[in-house]
């Protein structure tokens, strides 16, 4: 295991703490990496590398079904690992964390299940207009299917929820609020707290989108007030194909299975099958293992820094980050909110995205160019795609002044 615990200063010292991702220190056509697309997945640290290595090396079998003991061994570390995520996010028992591939997959949950028996024919599910994909396609087949209307929170020039609005679509039909932590597209931080207090006065339950929210700030999910929160292991520092989804106990025992199989059950038979104990009856078949393993060591990691220190390590960089980009002629920044996190997102005069994005790359620096899988912010703000530069707590001041002087080169390309 790495001991970035010791070694790390107070204040967060982040060129240590790159020693412990193997990947950063590579180069990519003969340049020095500079990775900025940690909203799309961040990179690997050592000690989350290692424990999916111990997995496979050591304890690699399936968990909850056998009495030897590799078995033991697989079923203690999967259920540590929820323990460690449980406390990470402040929930109050472990059997509120349920293990899915993802934030999408956490939504996709919530939407066929609890979407199924709580929304009806002219109920209102509301999300807002920055949302990513995942936290509106599901909810707008979850309407078409059952006749209810899709709701959404306008949004100002600047990138921030008009949450004067918000009351009035908070009718009595309102069954749901479905809404971002964080923007992928814009880094807008949202007061999800009041919107799902909000939500609640109203008779709603609320849903935070966490993907973006979890990676940069310390989260609690008693303090947010929300029914259920969402999150991925890949952008966190945990392996890929692993994320979670938080859901307040009271809802998971009413609520109807959402995948079938082996493991979700109690008993079976041709007649009747019960359905096993919380959070198993939604964790159907041979779940992520080693993802879930990962992800308790990717949790360690964190809190081994701290993640406060994360929050101010990083919104003092991010702060940086927006002073070097808006000194750039012909540079118009895509979102910005007074409250922001994670992400820089613009576009460069004259110059297509996808242009900026290949000749960045030949200069090292790995950012996502597109619509950032949130189209209707791009069609909010008249554009086809951004350019998204997206920071970790391993990001430097450096990283930022490579960006800044990559463009400069682009643009005389372009001239
Ligand atoms: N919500 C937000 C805000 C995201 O940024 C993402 C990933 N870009 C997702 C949901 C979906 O996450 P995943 O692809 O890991 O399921």
């Amino acid at each position: 295991m790495s001991v970035t615990v010791a070694a790390t200063p107070p204040g967060l010292d982040a060129r240590t703490l790159r020693r412990d991702f193997p990947a950063l220190s590579q180069k990519v056509h003969g340049r020095q990496l500079v990775y900025l697309d940690n909203a799309a997945s961040s990179q690997t640290p050592r000690p989350v590398i290692d424990a999916l290595v111990r997995y496979y090396e050591h304890d690699r079998s399936n968990v909850h079904r056998g009495v030897h003991e590799l078995s033991q061994r697989a079923t203690d570390k999967y259920e540590s690992a929820r323990i460690r995520l449980q406390r990470f996010l402040n929930a109050s028992q472990p059997e509120e964390i349920v293990w899915t591939k993802g934030a999408t997959e956490s939504i996709n949950l919530v939407a066929s299940s609890w979407g199924r028996t709580h929304v009806g024919a002219g109920d209102d599910v509301i999300v807002s207009a920055m949302e990513h994909h995942s936290n509106i396609v599901p909810w707008q087949i979850l309407c078409q299917d059952r006749g209810a209307n899709l709701r959404v929170i306008p949004m100002n020039e600047a990138g921030e929820l008009q949450l004067d609005r918000l009351d009035g679509l908070l009718s009595p039909r309102a069954r749901i609020v479905a809404v971002t932590q964080v923007s992928n597209a814009l880094g807008t931080v949202n007061p999800v707290r009041e919107i799902a207090a909000r939500a609640h006065a109203a008779g709603a339950v609320c849903l935070v989108d966490g993907a973006q929210a979890a990676p940069h700030m310390p989260v609690d999910v008693q303090d947010l007030g929300c029914d259920f929160f969402a999150l991925s292991g890949h952008k966190m520092c945990g392996p890929t194909g692993i994320g979670a989804l938080f859901a307040r106990r009271a809802l998971l025992e009413e609520m109807p299975p959402y995948q079938s199989g082996g493991d979700m059950i109690s008993s079976v038979s041709f007649e009747k099958t019960e359905y096993n104990e919380l959070p198993y009856k939604f964790e159907a078949g041979t779940p992520m293992i080693a993802g879930a393993i990962g992800m308790g060591a990717a949790v360690d990691y964190l809190q081994s820094i701290g993640m406060d220190r994360i929050a101010s390590y990083e919104s003092e960089l991010l702060l940086y980050a927006v002073e070097r980009l808006d000194a750039i002629q012909g540079l118009r920044p895509i979102g910005t909110a007074r409250s922001r996190a994670g992400v820089v997102s613009f576009e460069i005069e004259s110059i297509h995205p996808a242009d900026l994005g290949t000749i960045l790359d030949r200069q090292g620096i790995a950012l996502r160019v597109g619509h950032h899988c949130a189209e209707p912010v791009m069609r909010f703000y008249g554009v086809s795609a951004t350019t998204r530069a997206s920071l970790a707590f391993y990001n430097t001041r450096a990283d930022f002044d490579a960006l800044a002087d990559a463009i400069e080169i682009a643009k005389e390309i372009f001239a």
